[in-house]
């Protein structure tokens, strides 16, 4: 017996299958989509069995045998199996990589420590390897660094304090806490702060977090003290890893169904009592019902014993779709998204696996959920571009999806208020059949959009961000304790500082672009390199001190708001929300203490639904349009008509204000009015006219290097074999520099394939990454191939 092994070494050039014998005796314990090790060249590394077989092309007498298996039951399903090697032939990518974004992290970094200790051990590793390799089934001996020092002297210390936290997520995980010793008589009369924190431990009746009390404000020098006083004594405790255990989900039973609804239900369980592999486009405006027909599917679909995969497009963002899964389906609800840790994506993982969970909620990579029998797939707010994964692979959640539904022979359900236009395209064509849900559930109504002309507002002496109108209104919304969420595309203080003598604009060291303002840490920021320079005075360039800033972004707007209103505001941008679960707290502390004003960049444009918002004010609609790519106008439409969705979903009625320099563009215009099917039109003519997708299908080529003229060269490369190989019918543009030509040190330049048909295509490009990959690894070059690419 032979095995077909894919072995875990990022390089194209073995983007091919090993063929390895199984020894003796252990036939019947590797399977395919196990983990194994296998002996490459002089090293013993990590693989993945492909296939079994009989018989072996390679002379039998110099193949080599399996070393052991890592798994109980395979980490891969077949299905598993061939998705990977259809995306990675899709996205002209590497079959190892695919198979990784496919399993959990958990799973292979162990993998990849455990290859460590046995590369320098044996015996003592050996036994190390099987505790872990065991996975779901043996819970690991704890493993202290001492120990592991013992066991693998070779490893570095950092490799150590990696191992121990990788052991984390495979045993029980706690955490430090404070719990108060009620000491009677305490006096802290004289350092308040100190009382303060011991009322709240005083008040629980468990041990609390220290992180979480350090998170509310209380110094770990505060706790410290009262440590040391004897008032509170320290515990380690034990950390859910589940991170919506213990929480209480009040139960809600499903809504009667409008006929919109009923007909876009009725349709959609032909299907799946078919077992018929269709797609739909469930276009419905903003509030009409979608997510109750997701749940009334899924329901469907659980009682006839098969399992459901919802996406969002990022839950950190919507936390409130969670909690409705929760709520209608309980325990049965796995929920994956890049806001948890290795460990407890590993736990949720499992929960599938096992059975134990029936659907999941989740971001992009969660379409890879290992479930079987699949009876729906759902992705909400298809249009979103977070289902597209930025680094290699670049695959598209949707593929995955429609994949999935083939092999499954279930229905997929695109949701959106907002189709991207090659959904709608393929609606129109009737690849897709579409559903609309033309009205807001229940008796809501959409809100009343205006538009406001700042250039009018400046003529008429306003300069502020904010125009007379959206005053008004949110001065309205603070006397009737309603709330308001404002939009600001742009974060930091200031968008750029300029010297008012010379026009000279600091600009990152790394990058082709100004550095932005932020002023609570004082500090100039790039927002692509991450570089941080110090704020001067005094221009760097002719010493004057006459220097500004200009341009306005979420940290001013909150200082103006706060002024203009003396009213609370919530910020949330990536400043504010960095650490972890601050989304959720944010919303809640906006929700709960029913704070006047929400103020955040787009990341509040999607899912928030709270019944006391009854306005919704844009800053700036003109954020998007001005972007250098031929989507601007489609994302502005889908942008504005989203975070106008969130007015008024409940018993009062909404308002919406746009704020714009350019009050008669069609986007924004036809936004305004709400109608889709005019914008679809309007923007397919001028896709028609410019030849862009739908009308043709892109591939995106950047080459990047430090050295610009070996960028040049390697383009010019591309392109002279571009010409060669592709049709009269395709289109080359380019070569030309990247919007943003240089990033992080990295010099890049593009190249726009658009072709109609090109059946060649993929075997053209697979040969050419291969060919480049290796040649350009050794200069410093790298190329990258976007298909379907999302930004251009
Ligand atoms: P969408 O997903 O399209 O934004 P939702 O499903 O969130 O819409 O529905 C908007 C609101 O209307 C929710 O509060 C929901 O509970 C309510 N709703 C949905 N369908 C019905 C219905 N058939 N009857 C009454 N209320 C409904
Ligand atoms: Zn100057
Ligand atoms: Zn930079």
């Amino acid at each position: 017996m032979f095995a077909s092994v894919i072995v875990d070494i990022p390089s194209k050039s073995v983007n091919q299958v090993f063929d390895y014998r199984i020894p003796d005796g252990m036939e019947d314990l590797i399977k395919v989509g196990h983990r194994v090790l296998v002996p490459f060249g002089r090293r013993t590394i990590q693989g993945y069995v492909m296939k079994l077989q009989d018989t072996t092309d390679f002379d039998p007498s110099r193949i080599k045998e399996i070393a052991r298996t890592l798994d109980i039951e395979p980490v891969l399903t077949e299905e598993m199996i061939t998705i990977a090697k259809h995306l990675a032939d899709y996205y002209v990518d590497q079959y190892i990589s695919v198979i990784e974004t496919i399993l959990p992290a958990a799973l292979k970094a162990n993998y990849r420590k455990v290859l460590k200790l046995a590369e320098g051990h044996t015996t003592e590793a050996e036994a190390a390897l099987a505790e872990i390799s065991g996975g779901a089934e043996v819970e690991p001996k704890r493993l202290d660094p001492e120990e592991l020092r013992r066991l693998s002297p070779h490893l570095k210390s950092g490799d150590i304090q990696e191992e121990t936290v990788i052991r984390q997520h495979t045993r029980k995980k706690t955490a430090l806490a404070v719990y108060s010793l009620k000491q009677q008589g305490a006096d802290l009369s004289r350092a308040k702060k100190q009382q303060e924190l011991l009322d709240v431990i005083d008040g629980s009746s468990e041990p609390l977090f220290v992180r979480d009390l350090v998170n509310d404000g209380f110094s770990n020098h505060l706790i410290n003290a009262l440590h040391k006083k004897g008032y509170i004594e320290k515990v380690e405790r034990e950390v859910e890893r589940d991170p919506y255990s213990g929480r209480i989900f009040t139960s809600d039973p499903p809504k009667v169904l409008n006929p919109e609804q009923q007909h876009a239900y009725g349709r959609i369980m032909e299907a799946l009592d078919a077992q018929q592999a269709k797609t739909f486009l469930l276009h419905g405006i903003t509030g009409s019902g979608k997510t109750e027909v997701y749940l009334q599917v899924i329901q469907k679909v659980l009682e006839e014993g098969r399992t459901a995969i919802m996406l969002v497009p990022e839950i950190a963002l919507t936390p409130q779709m969670v909690n409705r899964f929760k709520r209608r389906f309980g325990d049965d609800v796995a929920v994956l998204h890049s806001g948890l840790s290795h460990g407890e994506k590993y736990d949720e993982w499992r929960k599938i696996k096992e059975g134990r969970a029936r659907v999941s909620v989740g971001a992009r990579s969660s379409i890879f959920a290992p479930f079987e029998n699949v009876g729906a797939i759902i992705v909400d707010e298809e249009h979103e571009t977070t289902y597209k994964q930025g680094d290699r692979p670049m695959y598209h959640a949707i593929e995955v999806a429609k994949f999935r539904s083939r092999y499954h022979k279930c229905p997929l359900i695109l949701g959106t208020a907002t189709p991207s236009l090659e959904t709608y395209a393929r609606s129109e064509k009737g690849v897709y059949e579409r559903l609309e849900l033309t009205e807001r559930a229940g008796t809501k109504v959409l809100p009343e959009i205006s538009v406001v002309d700042m250039s009018e507002e400046h003529r008429t002496g306003n300069t502020s961000i904010i125009s007379k109108p959206l005053e008004a209104a949110i001065r309205i919304r603070i006397e009737r304790g309603e709330q308001a969420v404002l939009l600001l595309n742009r974060r930091g203080y200031s968008n750029f500082q300029i010297c008012q003598n010379c026009g000279h604009v600091p600009m990152c060291p790394n990058c082709d672009i100004s550095l932005t303002y932020h002023k609570s840490n004082r500090s100039l920021l790039c927002h692509y390199c991450g570089y941080e320079g110090a704020v001067h005075h005094t221009c760097d360039n002719c010493q004057s001190d006459d220097v500004t800033f200009r341009g306005t972004g979420t940290e001013k707007v909150e200082e103006i708001l706060r002024d203009m209103f003396d009213a609370e505001v919530v910020r949330m941008d990536n400043d504010t929300t960095r650490r972890k679960g601050m989304h959720e707290k944010l919303l809640d502390h906006f929700e709960r203490e029913e704070i006047p004003i929400l103020l955040g960049t787009q990341m509040i444009a999607k899912g928030l639904d709270y019944p006391k918002v009854t306005l919704v004010g844009v800053l700036n609609a003109d954020t998007m349009l001005n972007l250098p790519d031929f989507r601007a106008n489609e994302k502005t439409y889908q942008l504005l008509t989203q975070v106008s969705g969130r007015a008024g979903r409940h018993e009062l009625t909404g308002e919406v204000i746009f704020q714009t320099y350019n009050p008669t563009h069609y986007a924004i215009q036809l936004a305004k009015e709400n109608d889709y099917r005019r914008f679809y039109e309007k923007e397919m003519a001028f896709r028609r006219l410019a030849r862009y997708s739908p009308y043709f299908f892109h591939v995106l080529f950047t080459v990047s290097s430090e050295d610009i003229r070996k960028c040049l060269k390697a383009t010019s490369h591309i392109h002279d074999t571009l010409i060669q190989k592709v049709s009269d019918q395709s289109i080359i543009v380019g070569p030309s520099p990247s919007p943003l030509e240089r990033i992080n040190r990295q010099y890049r330049f593009q190249i726009l394939l658009k072709y109609k048909r090109e059946p060649e295509l993929l075997e053209m490009l697979n040969s050419l990454d291969e060919h480049y990959h290796e040649a350009y690894r050794t200069e410093g070059i790298s190329l990258r191939i976007d298909v379907d690419p999302l930004v251009i």
